[in-house]
């Protein structure tokens, strides 16, 4: 990739594969600095799973690049979302392997994605990826599914514990972004104070509840929460180991371990990341009787728009956002019965039970497809 100064700079991408029994692989493109092979494999793995427990006809991918996103300029973004385009272009397609954000990545780097395809092709091809603008193809409600999901499944939640979200509920939220944003404002509407939210500058932390709005305009302003007005700042461990009825972790994987994860007293634990508990920490948690609603479950409200948003490029025909919603519901609402279900047959935690759900529909399918050749 030539940056600005002029100077060629090598990137290592990937893009992974990982069962395609289903249908094509579908997964996000991840821009971070700690993306490697096998991290980018397991990823892909946890799509597969996520997408066959959710009933999509997609088996699981994932890519990324091993970079630090903020330290480029937007012409260098372009450039190297361009090249990486162009590297994989040939092993991926509409019904082959449809690529969308993930860490690092958003709409606009999709519109480049897509438009370099394009050029190879010789024609627009809005459904090779998703997460798209909407105004190159995008779905209404796809920029907010992954918290609105989040959200739904704390819902979800909270009824079978019996203690319904209201202005009595607490939650402390690990991340500032896509998926953690989103799901704040959700569960705020319902009443809900949300004490708690964080970035890499740490985290804000008003018992009152947080005025997300406000949070939101001064990170605009000054790029991180901290020194966020009226708010006591707080360290991560710190906001993990609050006393609230819930704790999204919505930021990146492994930040609840077997060393914090003792601390942590919320009844509900939503999983927004992908594996931001490790597997030491889901049994400490589970032990200590948490409810855990596991990533593929959880943040599921993504890739699930991500379908939606490839149904509607296919039709070229487009919803409105209550009917993009009413689906994103049903089909939380069936996936999250089916662990909870699974998890009283097996009588076991749900992080296992999801696991067991979606592992049951892929070996129907994989049977069902038979080994050829044999
Ligand atoms: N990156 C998101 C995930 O981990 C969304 C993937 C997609 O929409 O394909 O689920």
């Amino acid at each position: 990739v030539r940056l600005d100064d002029g100077t060629v700079k090598t990137f290592v991408g990937y893009r992974v594969q990982h069962n395609l029994s289903l249908g094509p692989g579908k997964g996000g493109i991840r821009y971070h600095p700690a993306v490697d092979l096998s991290e980018t494999a397991g990823l892909a793995m946890l799509m597969t799973f996520k997408c066959a427990l959710v009933g999509l006809p997609y088996g699981g991918a994932k890519g990324g690049i091993a970079v630090d996103p903020t330290l480029l300029s937007r012409a260098e973004l372009q450039a190297l979302t361009r090249r990486y385009a162009t590297e994989i272009n040939m092993i991926i397609g509409p019904h082959v392997d449809i690529p969308a954000p993930d860490i690092g990545t958003d709409g606009q780097t999709m519109a480049w994605f897509m438009d370099t395809y394009s050029q190879i092709k010789g024609y627009t091809e809005g459904a090779i990826v998703t997460g798209k603008p909407l105004e190159l193809g995008g779905s209404k409600g796809r920029a907010e599914s992954t918290g609105k999901g989040v959200a739904y499944c704390v819902n979800f939640a909270a009824e079978k514990l019996g203690m319904p979200i209201n202005q009595n509920t607490t939650v402390a939220i690990h991340g500032f972004g896509k998926v953690a944003i989103p799901a704040a404002y959700d569960l705020g509407a319902q009443g809900a104070k949300i004490v708690a939210v964080s970035d890499i500058s740490g985290g804000v932390y008003d018992a009152n509840g947080l005025d997300i709005a406000k949070c939101e305009a001064w990170v605009k302003e000054n790029k991180v929460l901290k020194g966020m007005p009226g708010t006591k700042h707080i360290t991560n461990e710190e906001l993990f180991a609050l006393n609230v009825d819930v704790l999204i972790p919505a930021a990146i994987d492994g930040v609840i371990t077997k060393d914090n994860a003792h601390n942590v007293k919320a009844k509900i634990i939503a999983e927004g990341a992908n594996g931001p508990l490790t597997k030491e920490a889901v049994d400490i948690v589970s032990q200590k009787g948490a409810f855990l609603i596991p990533d593929v479950l959880c943040n599921a409200g993504g890739v699930i728009v991500s379908y939606f948003e490839w149904v509607q490029g296919l039709q070229s025909f487009f919803w409105d956002l209550d009917e993009v919603n009413k689906r994103l519901h049903s089909i939380m609402k069936d996936a999250f019965e089916n662990v909870y279900a699974t998890s009283k047959e097996f009588n076991c935690n749900m992080k296992s039970a999801a696991l067991v759900a979606a592992i049951r529909r892929l070996e129907r399918a994989m049977k069902l497809r038979g080994l050829w050749p044999s």
